[in-house]
């Protein structure tokens, strides 16, 4: 299901398990960058590309995905988008995880080629976790989600200490909506 959220952000919802999707089209340097936060679950993968091409987007206008951390419903389907370029805050061979598929290159997060991004790094639910504030939208993974809900902190990944420190730190954070992971 896609909904508008402002003009430049939109939300991928599906009806199987997995991430909320979110697309960004947005202006660097007088250029459309087209970008993605996160890529839900693999079972989703047709119903991704399906509401993209109602967009008007290919799987090729991808260029930058940024994942808010390393949970498998939120980074599976990275390789439907050949031409993107994938960052996140952790790296692909240690700490990604219950994920099936074979996972893209992951550039580090502090390369994300999108001054306007502010990435905060709030590990917690998962070591990897980062909100994204842009203009006054907090992309917030799994970290929080409506209605005051917080990320489970029951994985083996999981820190509980680290958790409560990282919702100190985004309780500071001013913003007006919330998009959250699910
Ligand atoms: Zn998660």
């Amino acid at each position: 299901m896609i909904k508008q959220i402002t003009s430049e952000v939109t939300s991928i919802e599906f009806k199987k398990f997995g991430s909320i999707v979110y697309l960004i089209r947005l202006a660097v340097n007088g250029q459309l960058s087209t970008v993605l936060i996160d890529t839900s679950s693999k079972e989703n993968k047709e119903e991704l590309l399906s509401e993209l091409s109602k967009l008007n987007l290919k799987s090729e206008d991808i260029q930058t995905i940024i994942l808010t951390h390393a949970h498998y419903d939120h980074i599976e389907n990275t390789n439907l988008f050949p031409n993107a370029k994938i960052y996140g805050n952790f790296t692909k061979s240690i700490n990604t995880y219950h994920s099936q598929t074979e996972l893209r290159n992951i550039l580090p997060i502090d390369n994300q080629p999108i001054k306007d991004f502010q990435i905060h790094k709030l590990p917690g639910h998962s070591p990897g976790d980062i909100a994204i504030l842009y203009k006054n939208i907090l992309f917030s993974g799994d970290i929080i989600f409506h209605s005051g809900y917080i990320g489970r902190n029951d994985f083996p990944e999981s820190n509980l200490k680290e958790q409560q420190k990282s919702l100190q730190i985004l309780s500071k954070l001013k913003f007006d909506t919330l998009c959250p992971g699910h």
